[in-house]
């Protein structure tokens, strides 16, 4: 009898939760191992169903707006960011709020801000509609306008080609915003560049490890939500770099064996807004099938955490002060330390 040689698992790393996810999740336990539920929370904290299902488990309430939010009640801002309107209507609900924006989006609404103060026409790179996008169209609405990709370049109209500036979404094909960028600087070639880069950290390591592992990939499958920015992106990237077939799955039980039927080799990676468990779940799953060789390809280390929001960090140290003790997380939320061999 001959037994079948263990088909090729490749894990790319880094991948999964990025610090900016891991604080905003981590925001809203805190949040509720200290307040108490129910906690409110202005749209998907991050754009992942898992996460959102096991927090409204525990107590947290997701609402669209902050007017279906009780007057005085406590809420937190997603991952994303929001408008100065929302800060504005959640000061007049009198609503306590818990700011989880994601420090890295932050620093886009400040380019925003400083670029309208210097009157600048400002390109916001970006999907339309995205919360992301919204919340920073808002700090500037009157001098900034989106560009979903290259085909909408043509229709751009700037009062003074000679004061024009480009920012981006966070979480945006590095290839594609590179190739809007240089269509809009043949229109406007005395446009200039923000002053770092807006695609993330994350999003760029994710993307990079993807494109090291396509090639050698027969199919590639992308953990994360439909509505994940990143995970959407992280499945055209693949498929650009050489993946024979890409699939996104939200859960393991997703995976459709006819995927697999022909594969040799399957890349697995997940978006920065999956926890770890996930993947996990699809490891044993695509074990059931053979691909039990795993070989992590790693691109990057990754070391980037951020504080907690600053009013939630005083209670809970006023509350540590007094001899609280601290909340149970919600799971291990990111991929194993590096130095991890599968
Ligand atoms: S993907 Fe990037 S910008 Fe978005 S939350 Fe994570 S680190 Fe922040």
């Amino acid at each position: 009898m001959t037994t079948a040689s263990p088909k090729k698992l490749l894990l790319a790393a880094p991948r999964g939760y990025c610090a900016g996810v891991d604080r905003a999740v981590d925001a809203v336990e805190k949040a509720l191992a200290h307040y108490g539920a129910p906690i409110y929370v202005r749209k998907e904290i991050v754009h992942n169903k898992y996460v959102v299902e096991a927090l409204s488990r525990r107590g947290a309430i997701f609402v669209n707006e902050t007017d279906e939010v009780p007057p005085g009640a406590r809420v937190v801002f997603s991952a994303h960011g929001v408008s100065p309107a929302v800060h504005e209507q959640a000061a007049a609900r009198h609503l306590a709020t818990i700011d989880a924006t994601c420090p890295l989006v932050t620093k886009v609404h400040k380019q925003a801000v400083r670029f309208a103060k210097g009157d600048y026409d400002i390109i916001l790179v970006g999907h339309s509609g995205h919360e992301e996008v919204e919340g920073t169209q808002g700090e500037a609405p009157e001098h900034i306008q989106v560009v979903n990709g290259p085909e909408e370049v043509d229709q751009v109209q700037v009062r003074n080609p000679e004061k024009v500036v480009w920012i981006s979404q966070t979480t945006l094909s590095v290839d594609e915003t590179m190739e809007t960028v240089r269509r809009l600087r043949e229109r406007f070639p005395a446009m200039i560049d923000p002053p770092s880069d807006d695609i993330c950290y994350a999003t760029q390591n994710r993307q990079a490890a993807v494109k090291q592992m396509a090639p050698r990939a027969d199919v590639v499958i992308v953990v994360g939500s439909g509505n994940s920015s990143n995970s959407v992106r992280l499945k055209e990237v693949a498929l650009e770099a050489g993946a024979k077939a890409a699939y996104r799955v939200d859960y393991a039980s997703e995976i459709d064996p006819s995927w697999l039927e022909q594969a040799q080799s399957v890349g697995l990676t997940s978006g920065a807004s999956v926890p770890e468990i996930l993947v996990r779940e699809v490891v044993q799953k695509l074990a059931e099938y053979g691909f039990t060789d795993v070989e992590e390809l790693r691109t990057a280390t990754e070391n980037i955490a951020f504080s907690l929001p600053k009013n939630l960090r005083a209670d809970l140290k006023a509350a540590e002060a007094d001899g609280e003790g601290e909340p149970r997380p919600l799971h291990a939320r990111r991929e194993p330390a590096p130095d991890h061999t599968c």
